[in-house]
């Protein structure tokens, strides 16, 4: 049976977007006879709030959306995330790096001094790691890690040698379902944990995807170059490879992407100015 989810973080309250991305994931579980499933993705303690959970499910009832429970929430996985990560790293694909943000920019500006071009940045416009923590020895390593705090990277050249082939995925936004091709090396070495947090959106997205068998993942068009990060995890893990849809954003008036900032579109502001369910499902194209 098809299994869908949608999977909001409770960091801010749900807009005219995240209204998109549940009524789609609800039209299209419906449409295959298959499951709806809730998931919190509540990884990150200091922007999720409660508040914003409750809300979550105020909201999505509102829609009149219907999921099954019990609801996942990701915060109370990490041992889940954890043995992942220990998994990954014990076959020698992630490894500790101690830079902190702004000796990361004095590298990055550094290289740049030195070759007169851009350093190159990920599909988000962050710049790739510049660091070269994968060639410090066991024994600093160790020592380090019990003193500093650290993120822990995908060794992304290593990963590839790995898998050896080109990896693809299943898409079916925009219409015709095609095979699309992953470009994960435009990633360079993720973050994949911390040392207070030993997951990462990538790790635990693609763990729980794979723990609830979703075999659809209906998520907005600014997530779609992360696929590729995903199928490259789901591959270096033997988990199954669902099909995506990347659907197209709602956008403001100045053709922007919605923020959880904004908040003249989140639901809740709608509703109190009148909005009923049918009213924000015409306003997103539905
Ligand atoms: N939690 C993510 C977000 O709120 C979505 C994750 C996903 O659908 O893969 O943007």
């Amino acid at each position: 049976m098809p299994v869908f989810r949608f999977a909001p973080s409770p960091n801010g309250y749900l807009h005219l977007g995240h209204a998109l991305s549940a009524l789609l994931n609800a039209d299209m579980a419906k449409a295959a006879g298959g499951r709806l499933l809730l998931r919190i993705e509540d990884i990150d303690p200091a922007r999720c709030r409660p508040e914003f959970e409750a809300a979550i499910y105020e909201d999505l009832a509102w829609l009149g959306i219907e999921w099954e429970q019990p609801v996942r929430r990701q915060s109370e996985h990490f041992d889940e995330y954890r043995k992942a990560l220990d998994r990954l790293e014990a076959d020698g694909l992630v490894y500790p790096a101690f830079e902190s943000r702004a000796e990361i920019a004095r590298l990055i500006a550094a290289r740049e001094a030195e070759t007169g071009t851009p350093w190159p940045k990920d599909p988000d416009g962050a710049p790739l790691y510049p660091g070269n923590a994968k060639s410090l020895s066991a024994d600093k390593r160790t020592r380090r890690r019990a003193a500093e705090p650290f993120a822990l990277r995908l060794d992304m050249q290593a990963a590839l040698v790995r898998i050896g082939r080109p990896l693809v995925w299943t898409e079916t936004g925009g219409g015709e379902s095609r095979e699309a091709e992953a470009k994960p090396e435009r990633w360079g070495d993720v973050i994949l944990g911390r040392k207070e947090m030993p997951a990462s959106y990538h790790l635990a997205v693609v763990l729980d995807d794979a723990l609830q068998g979703v075999t659809h993942v209906v998520r907005g068009k600014d997530l779609y170059e992360s696929t590729a990060v995903h199928r490259l995890l789901q591959e270096l893990l033997g988990l199954p490879a669902p099909v995506y849809h990347h659907h197209r954003l709602v956008l403001d008036a100045e053709g922007k992407k919605l923020a959880k900032r904004d908040p003249a579109t989140t639901l809740r502001d709608l509703r109190a100015a009148g909005w009923t369910p049918t009213d924000v499902r015409h306003t997103v194209g539905l």
